[in-house]
């Protein structure tokens, strides 16, 4: 009843197609032909009624092209730059492509920033669900011109993840340059055993192959991890070529294409706040619990009491998201906290009647509800 079967992609109806740099550059400049291909294709099954978000790369390769530069380590306060040239005649081919089949391209930029906090987060979805209504096509790109370092996603694959629970897609498809997973790199391995589905599985324990190709960020892996994002949500995802032709329509029939990542039993998935707790914002600070603390955390499904806590780290306000972590200093769970790091400071250590009257004023007696608290036991991490 809860099995997943390849048959069933074909009643999804929105989806979320990710293309990666490879695909999209010749190296001498845009693919054009691959972005005709799949304008031609995505509005053809957009006539047919389905909906779809791309998450598209590309901006940092055309902008190369465009400044006629070829050595790949670049400082990354030019590949900003060159971001913000090729971002240009990215979204121009889109919006022309589509253009010739009546449909309207609409260019979002996101960086990690946008998506830590919860308001922000959630008026991005709004941004969504209005493209949508209004029968635009939304363009997704890393803001990679303002992006730095610590801020960046790992890459496109991990930014499409991030964003199901914005998008709201039935599927996720990955198009890359080789036909799915292989459990070796196909280019160096002719006998690489391909996987054609992969089940109930933590993306760490599947040892692939393929690093990042010579244009793009991610490699086969953080692809896989990105579907495990999807199946954590309930959303199967199909890894796949983006030169198979018809790739998209193929898969969207059920066809046997790509690999397929089935999604996790509806028994077992994380709700979209407990994602973004636990992947998409990042915690500001720490709290360290004794022993029982932990147990009743992880044994009984408690909240965390300000009895239990022993120490605090960082600076964070009420409200934001934060780790919990044993004595041995390992990370149990993260959770969004009820108090500052300061008003902790004052409680840690006491009992839950008197907190009140501590802090002098109306407040709730858990550092951490259970309800706004997720384990990593839960999230495979
Ligand atoms: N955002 C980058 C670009 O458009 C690509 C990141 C990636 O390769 O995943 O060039």
């Amino acid at each position: 009843m809860d099995k997943f079967s390849r048959a069933q992609l074909s009643s999804c109806r929105r989806v979320l197609i990710k293309i990666g740099s490879q695909a999209l550059s010749t190296g001498l400049g845009l693919n054009n032909r691959m972005i005709e291909r799949l304008c031609d294709e995505l509005s053809l099954l957009r006539d047919q009624g389905r909906e779809f978000a791309l998450v598209s790369s590309g901006a940092i390769a055309q902008g190369k092209c465009i400044m006629k530069i070829a050595d790949p380590a670049i400082a990354l306060s030019k590949k900003q730059a060159l971001a913000a040239i090729g971002q240009g005649s990215l979204i121009r081919a889109y919006t022309d492509a589509f253009r010739r089949y009546g449909y309207t391209a609409a260019q979002i930029l996101i960086t990690r920033d946008d998506l830590d906090d919860r308001h922000r987060y959630l008026n991005i979805r709004n941004t969504f669900t209005a493209l949508f209504e209004l029968g635009a096509i939304p363009i997704v790109n890393e803001n990679d011109t303002v992006s730095v370092d610590e801020i960046q996603f790992t890459d496109n694959d991990m930014l499409s993840a991030m964003i199901i629970p914005l998008v709201e897609p039935h599927a996720l498809i990955i198009l890359t340059d080789t036909e799915g997973v292989y459990l070796d790199d196909p280019r160096a391995n002719p006998e690489a055993q391909f996987l054609s589905e992969i089940r109930d599985f933590k993306a760490k324990e599947i040892r692939t192959s393929g690093g990042a190709g010579a244009l793009g960020r991610g490699g086969m892996e953080s692809k896989i991890k990105a579907a495990s994002h999807a199946s954590m949500l309930g959303i199967p995802t199909v890894i796949a070529s983006a030169y198979t032709p018809n790739v998209i329509s193929r898969v969207l029939r059920g066809e046997v294409v790509g690999t397929l990542v089935h999604p996790r039993k509806r028994s077992s998935r994380l709700k979209q706040k407990d994602h973004w707790i636990s992947f998409v914002t990042r915690p500001k600070g720490r709290v360290v619990v004794d022993r029982g603390a932990a147990k009743a955390i992880l044994d009984n499904g408690r909240s965390l009491l300000p009895v239990g806590v022993v120490g605090v780290e960082g600076m964070f306000r009420a409200g934001d998201p934060i780790e919990i972590a044993d004595r041995p200093g390992e990370v149990i769970a993260v959770g969004l906290s009820n108090f500052s790091n300061e008003e902790i400071l004052k409680v840690k250590g006491a009992n839950s009647s008197q907190v009140c009257s501590i802090l002098e004023k109306e407040c709730d007696e858990e550092v951490v509800h259970r309800n706004n608290m997720i384990l990593r036991k839960e999230t495979g991490q």
